[in-house]
C-alpha cells in the first residue's frame, strides 16, 4: 500500500472536472480531503491524501500531471518555536484546523501538531518566523 499526501493546484478549465471521481473510480485510489480552496475562474486547490496500491497511487498521480493539474508534494511536518513566537495571535484565524490556538487568558499561542493538515497558511503571516516547515 502507497500512501501520499499531495497539494494539486488546476486552473479555472480543470475547476468543474471531477477529478477525485476520477482517481477513484478509473485508478482505485481512496482519497481524503484534507484542505479544498476554489477561486472561481481563478484556480483551485486541493490538499489530498492519496491511498492504494503503488500502481494505484502513481497511476492517479500520472493521469493528475497528464491533464494539467500541478501536484506538488505536502511538506513533512510544521513547527512552532517557542523561542521566537511573540504570542502576537496573527496566525489564529489563517489556521484552518485550530492547530494554532490562544489561550485567552495568560495570551498564549500554542501548537498541536496531531491537528495540523501543512496547508502552510500560516507561514506567510508570522512576522517572527515562528512557523517552520521541514520536507
Ligand atoms: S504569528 Fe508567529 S509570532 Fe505570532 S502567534 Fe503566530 S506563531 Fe507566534
Ligand atoms: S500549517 Fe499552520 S495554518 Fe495550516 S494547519 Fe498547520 S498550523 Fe494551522
Amino acid at each position: 500500500m502507497a500512501k501520499k499526501k499531495v497539494i494539486l493546484t488546476f486552473p479555472p478549465a480543470l475547476i468543474e472536472e471531477p477529478i477525485t471521481y476520477n482517481l477513484i473510480k478509473n485508478f482505485n485510489c481512496q482519497i481524503n480531503i484534507l484542505k479544498a480552496t476554489v477561486r472561481p475562474k481563478v484556480e483551485g486547490r486541493l490538499v489530498i491524501e492519496l491511498n492504494g496500491s503503488r500502481e494505484a497511487v502513481a497511476g492517479g498521480l500520472d493521469y493528475l500531471k497528464k491533464i494539467g493539474v500541478q501536484v506538488e508534494p505536502l511538506a513533512q511536518e510544521v513547527r512552532h518555536s517557542k523561542e521566537r513566537c511573540s504570542h502576537c495571535t496573527a496566525c489564529i484565524p489563517h489556521c484552518p484546523t485550530n492547530a494554532l490556538s490562544v489561550d485567552r487568558e495568560e495570551m498564549k499561542v500554542s501548537f498541536n501538531r496531531e491537528r495540523c493538515i501543512i496547508c502552510e497558511a500560516c507561514l506567510p503571516v508570522c512576522a517572527y518566523k515562528a512557523m517552520e516547515i521541514r520536507f
